[in-house]
């Protein structure tokens, strides 16, 4: 039998989105778009991977409201819960650097904040997306990965996994919120999200690349720079989340991945980033030991399969990992004047 999904019918056309961890990179260009579009954004971010420069710009919009809390306030979070039609939970621990450095905060701030937005959402009915991760998909081989995939998480004495655990429980909770209290919850996978605005600073490849072709510094690459990876822009991301945020009775309780497949090894990104932002730097090899903590497991490959979210909403990626770096590029060339 068809599930019924209750969810609060909009008082208008436009939206009112309460975005945890919206002054993050995600976050603060799906509230460009979401404000472009019409809707009413509220923010609620702690700032402790976000910056306030991220959203600047947007409070002068008389649509764009801001708290900077904790998701863990539950007073703050059950008033903007009661007055948005729709949450994306975006707040969580970002960065496999910040990750391996504090791994309790990471797990906590993943699992509790993560259950204080459900109970919200749960109370007001509100339609949510929450933002997991490709990290779930472990050490899986199996190439393309797909939603229904069985999982291969590395042993718990690596903290890397504690993270990829933390957000695979967390799509349990939405799965379980959406079956037992046809709450219309949708989990989005993200793969490797690049563009404007995205820090370095917990260990982002494009970023610190850039920021070091820029310089003419050595191109620091971990292990032997052959395991790949695919870059979307987050201007096609928060393209799937806008469509995805249209279309509650067709996309609570399901998984979709969002990222881009055209694969690329991280020697060749390197090579492509020092020949676009014409720069003078060299490639140096990290082992991962170094990098990172001695044991560091990376994933060889990470390649999304995206058929799904294709067929269900018809969003496929646009832009080129040229274009993409193009974007970077000119970004951080501003920040740097
Ligand atoms: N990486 C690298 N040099 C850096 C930062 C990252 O070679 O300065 C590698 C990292 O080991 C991984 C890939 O680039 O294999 C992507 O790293 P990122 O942290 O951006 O995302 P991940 O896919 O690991 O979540």
């Amino acid at each position: 039998m068809p599930r019924v999904v209750r969810f609060k019918k909009m008082k208008d056309n436009a939206m009112q989105v309460l975005i945890t961890g919206g002054a993050g990179f995600i976050g603060s260009h799906l509230a460009e778009a979401l404000l472009a579009r019409g809707d009413r954004v509220a923010v609620l971010d702690n700032l402790s991977t976000g910056s306030f420069s991220n959203i600047t710009h947007l409070t002068t919009n008389p649509n764009f409201s801001f708290a900077i809390e904790s998701i863990s306030n539950d007073l703050v979070l059950d008033r903007l819960a009661s007055q948005a039609d729709a949450i994306v939970h975006l707040a969580a621990a970002v960065g496999v650097q910040l990750v391996v450095e504090r791994p309790t905060e990471t797990i906590e701030t993943n699992v509790i904040g993560t259950h204080a937005v459900l109970a919200a959402a749960r109370r007001y009915r509100c339609r949510t997306l929450l933002a997991s991760t490709s990290e779930v998909y472990g050490k899986s081989a199996e190439i393309p990965f797909k939603e229904e995939n069985d999982l291969l998480l590395g042993s718990s004495s690596h903290s890397r996994w504690g993270y990829a655990a933390s957000k695979l429980l967390d799509e349990f909770l939405g799965l379980a919120a959406f079956r037992e209290y046809s709450l219309p919850i949708t989990i989005t996978r993200f793969f490797n999200t690049v563009g404007p605005r995205q820090t370095g600073r917990y260990g982002m490849v494009i970023p610190r690349f850039v920021q070091q072709a820029l310089r003419h510094e050595a191109i620091t690459v971990f292990g032997d720079g052959e395991q790949s990876r695919c870059f979307c822009h987050v201007g096609d991301v928060v393209q799937a989340l806008l469509a995805l945020l249209n279309r509650p009775e067709l996309t609570g309780g399901q998984i979709y991945n969002i990222g881009s497949n055209q694969e690329v090894t991280i020697n060749q990104l390197a090579k492509k980033v020092i020949e676009q932002a014409d720069s003078a730097s060299t490639l140096k090899h990290i082992p991962y030991n170094e990098a990172y903590a001695p044991g560091f497991e990376d994933m060889r490959r990470r390649v999304p399969d995206i058929n799904k979210i294709h067929e269900a909403i018809g969003w496929a990626p646009s832009r080129t990992l040229t274009e993409i770096l193009d974007d970077v590029i000119h970004f951080e060339r501003q920040r740097l004047t």
